[in-house]
């Protein structure tokens, strides 16, 4: 379970986040939902420990998230424009992490589990393959391979089907719930995208100007918005 007390982050003299308490239950998957601006991305580098919290904690079961080492808190992470390596091919780009981790695994161990995520992603065949050989769905796919090649607690995403057209997100969106079900790994993701949040999640944190404006299941967010902004912003996607 990841938990927010009363965080606030700002930049020199601009507030993005305004106090932003929130619980992550461990196997969730919740959406951070906003526009522009709302502080979606700064709340996310700061549980991955990218970023620090001005005031406010952030919690991590009952250990405080400042006293575990970036390395140490097993998150993963894929960004909208998370570059693979583009001189490795797609299973040294998965390998990368458990190659540098300080888990030692044996090459043979490293190589069993590759093929366990490709076929996981469903990219079997396709490991010999370098980045440009593939499609930017398939790519994204082995970024989240590579994200839970070393057995994260924690998955954050952030964007990471921005880049793509409808089609593709939307097969993407399926894909990524049915290996969430499967692996049932705290996930937490954050999107402007209205429809996918709703698709997605279990649970949506909807933020505005650095503050969460509402929080509650897709169905609970659609049925009673609590303000005109939140109505207004799940309108849009209609
Ligand atoms: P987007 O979808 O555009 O990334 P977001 O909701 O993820 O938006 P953040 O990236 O968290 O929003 O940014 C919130 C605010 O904080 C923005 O106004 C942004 O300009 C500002 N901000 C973020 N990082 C920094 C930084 N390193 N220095 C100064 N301002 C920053």
């Amino acid at each position: 379970k990841i938990r927010l007390n009363d965080v606030v982050k700002t930049f020199d003299t601009f507030r993005a986040v305004h106090g932003v308490s929130l619980e992550i239950e461990s196997g969730e998957l919740v959406a951070l939902l906003g526009p522009s601006g709302s502080g979606k991305t700064t709340i996310l580098r700061m549980v991955a420990g990218l970023e620090y919290a001005d005031h406010g904690h952030i919690y991590f079961g009952d250990e405080d998230a400042t006293d575990i080492p970036v390395r140490d808190r097993g998150v993963g992470f894929v960004f909208q424009h998370y570059a693979l390596f583009p001189h490795m091919t797609v299973a040294e780009n998965i390998a990368f992490g458990m190659k540098v981790s300080k888990v030692k695994r044996t090459p043979e161990a490293i190589r069993d589990r590759v093929e366990e995520l490709l076929a996981l992603v469903q990219l079997s065949g396709l490991g010999e393959r370098f980045p440009g050989q593939i499609s930017g769905g398939q790519r994204q796919r082995v970024a989240l391979a590579r994200a839970l090649a070393v057995d994260p607690r924690v998955l954050l995403l952030d964007e990471p089907f921005g880049a793509l057209d409808a089609n593709v997100r939307r097969d993407l969106r399926r894909w990524l719930r049915k290996i969430h079900d499967e692996l049932g790994i705290t996930t937490l993701f954050v999107t402007h995208d209205q429809e996918e949040a709703l698709d997605l999640a279990d649970r949506v944190v909807i933020l505005d100007k650095g503050n969460i404006v509402q929080e509650g299941t897709p169905e609970e967010v659609c049925r009673a918005p609590q303000n005109a902004f939140v109505m207004k912003f799940l309108g849009d996607a209609n």
